[in-house]
C-alpha cells in the first residue's frame, strides 16, 4: 500500500499521510458505484432533491472545519478556502432544485405521441487538480448527482483532504453509500482507470492541457463522454476611458489571488497606450499593497505556492531583467513567491505566452480596439478575460470579438454557481455550472408511442 505524505505549504511541515488506492480497489469502488447506480437513479427526484439540500445543510454547518483544512493543506487564505467551501454548499443546494425540474419535451409528430427523457449515464468519474479542490469537486459533484449518476472522485496527489471529508458528510447528510466515493491515488494509476473502465461513463477532468489531452484520447476508444477544464492565459484589458482607479485597485486580486495558481488568472494585463503611465503608477501601489501573509491570517490576500516545485517552476518564467516592480511576500520557511510585474519586450515570450500558474503577472501596451484583441486572442487558450471601460458598445465588441468563454466587464470576477462556465480553444471542452449543467451529466432519449389503432 503506497502513500502520499501532504505538507502545509506554508509551514513546510508534514501534514499527515493518506493512503493511495491501488488499481484493484480502484476497480473495486468502480463496481460499487456501478451497483448503486440503478437504485440511486430510482430514488424519485423529490426525494433526491431532499437528500441534496440536506448535503448542502451538513456542508455548510461544518463550512469552518472545511476552510481550515484547506488551509492547511493547500495554502489557501482563510478568506478564499471560506468562499471555496460556501462555494460547495450554494452548488449543492443550487442543483438540489434541479432533480425536480430536469423535463424532457413532448415533440408535435404524425401518428402518435413524441416523448423525450433525461435518463442518468451511470457512473461518472470527476478528476480534480490542487488548485481549487472544494469548487471544482463540487461543481462536478451537484449536477452528476442531481441527474442521477453515481461519482466515483479522484482529488490530486496533494490535496485530498477536503474531498474526502465531504464523502464522509455526504453519508451523514443520508446520502445512499457508494453513491459518492472519493477514491485518493495518483492520476496514471485511479485517474485513468476513469478512462479506461467501461463502467465509467463520462470522465470530467479539470487540471493541465498535457494530461487533458491523454484523457480525451484515451476516451475516446470507448466513445465515452469527456469535459475538460484546462489551462487559461487570460487577459485584462484596460481602455483608456475606463474607471483606471477601479481597474487598477483591482487587477492584482485577478491574478494573484491563491497565488496565482488559478485557470482565470488575468495573467496578461493589455493596457491602453495613452493611459498606460498613469495606470501602472496606481498598479504598482495596488500590487504593493496586496498582504501576503501566514494564509490562517484572517488579512492575509495571498498565500504560497503549493510546492517547492511549483515555486521553481514559477520561478523559471521570470527574467529579472524584465521586472518592472514586485510587491511582498514573507522570508523563512512555506513556499512564497511575491507577486511580480512584468514588461513584456517580447510578446512571443514564454511568460507572455505559457500558464505560469504563479504570481507573476505581464503587462503590455495596446493602440485600439482591434490591437487588444488581436493580442488578446493570440494563445492557444480562451478561458476567462475582463474588460475596463465606461463604453457598453465598446465593451459588447470586445466581448464579442474575444475567443474566451467568461468575460467580465469592469469586473473581474468569472464563476458563479448559477452560470456556465468553461473554456474555448484549448481551454477545454464542455460547460460546467449554470442552468445546463445536468445536460452534460444526462443522455437525451426520444420515445415514440404511436396512437394509430
Ligand atoms: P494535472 O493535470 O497534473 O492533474 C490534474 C488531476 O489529474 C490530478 O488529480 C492528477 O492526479 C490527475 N492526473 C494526472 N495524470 C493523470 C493521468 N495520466 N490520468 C488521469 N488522471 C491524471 O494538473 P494540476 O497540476 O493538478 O492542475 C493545474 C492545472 O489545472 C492548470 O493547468 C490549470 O489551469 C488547470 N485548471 C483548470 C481549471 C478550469 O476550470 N479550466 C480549473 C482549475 C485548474
Amino acid at each position: 500500500m503506497s502513500t502520499v505524505k501532504l505538507i502545509n505549504p506554508s509551514t513546510e511541515e508534514a501534514l499527515r499521510s493518506v493512503e493511495m488506492l491501488s488499481l484493484e480497489q480502484t476497480d473495486e469502488a468502480i463496481a460499487l458505484a456501478a451497483k448503486a447506480a440503478p437504485s440511486w437513479r430510482a430514488v424519485t427526484p423529490a426525494d433526491r432533491a431532499r437528500l441534496l439540500r440536506r448535503f448542502s445543510e451538513v456542508v455548510d454547518s461544518h463550512l469552518e472545519e472545511l476552510a481550515q483544512l484547506e488551509v492547511a493543506n493547500a495554502g489557501h487564505t482563510i478568506g478564499n478556502a471560506r468562499w471555496e467551501a460556501g462555494n460547495v454548499r450554494d452548488v449543492l443546494a443550487y442543483y438540489a432544485g434541479a432533480p425536480e425540474r430536469h423535463s424532457g419535451r413532448q415533440i408535435p409528430v404524425a401518428g402518435g405521441v413524441d416523448l423525450t427523457f433525461y435518463e442518468p449515464l451511470g457512473v461518472v468519474g470527476l478528476i480534480v487538480p490542487w488548485n481549487f479542490p472544494m469548487p471544482i469537486a463540487g461543481w462536478g459533484l451537484g449536477p452528476a448527482l442531481a441527474a442521477g449518476n453515481t461519482v466515483v472522485l479522484k482529488p490530486a496527489e496533494l490535496t485530498p483532504l477536503t474531498a474526502m471529508r465531504l464523502a464522509e458528510l455526504a453519508l451523514e447528510a443520508g446520502i445512499p453509500e457508494h453513491v459518492f466515493q472519493v477514491l485518493v491515488g495518483d492520476g496514471p494509476t485511479v485517474g485513468y482507470r476513469f478512462v479506461t473502465h467501461e463502467a465509467v461513463r463520462k470522465v470530467c477532468f479539470t487540471g493541465s492541457n498535457e494530461v487533458g489531452r491523454k484523457i480525451m484520447a484515451g476516451c475516446a476508444q470507448q466513445v465515452k463522454r469527456v469535459t475538460l477544464e484546462l489551462g487559461g492565459k487570460s487577459a485584462n484589458i484596460v481602455f483608456a476611458d475606463a474607471d483606471l482607479e477601479k481597474a487598477a485597485a483591482l487587477a492584482p486580486y485577478a491574478v494573484f489571488d491563491n497565488a496565482g495558481q488559478d485557470c482565470c488568472a488575468r495573467s496578461r494585463i493589455l493596457v491602453e497606450e495613452k493611459a498606460y503611465d498613469e495606470f501602472m503608477e496606481l498598479f504598482e501601489v495596488a500590487v504593493k499593497g496586496v498582504k501576503v501573509l501566514d494564509p490562517s491570517h484572517e488579512e492575509s490576500e495571498m498565500g504560497p505556492l503549493i510546492t517547492g516545485a511549483q515555486r521553481e517552476r514559477v520561478a523559471s518564467y521570470v527574467n529579472d531583467d524584465d521586472v518592472i516592480f514586485r510587491g511582498n511576500a514573507p522570508e523563512g520557511r512555506g513556499y512564497w513567491y511575491p507577486p511580480t510585474v512584468l514588461a513584456t519586450p517580447d510578446r512571443s515570450s514564454r511568460a507572455f505566452t505559457e500558464e505560469i500558474f504563479g504570481p507573476v503577472v505581464s503587462v503590455a501596451r495596446f493602440h485600439d480596439e482591434s490591437d487588444a484583441l488581436a493580442i488578446a486572442n493570440d494563445s492557444q487558450y480562451g478561458l476567462s478575460g475582463s474588460i475596463w471601460t465606461r463604453d457598453v458598445g465598446k465593451a459588447l465588441r470586445v466581448a464579442r470579438g474575444l475567443e474566451t468563454g467568461a468575460i467580465s466587464v469592469n469586473s473581474n470576477s468569472s464563476v458563479r454557481y448559477a452560470t456556465p462556465f468553461g473554456g474555448f480553444k484549448q481551454s477545454g471542452i464542455g460547460r460546467e455550472l449554470g442552468p445546463d449543467a445536468l445536460l452534460g451529466f444526462s443522455e437525451e432519449k426520444n420515445v415514440f408511442l404511436s396512437t394509430e389503432e
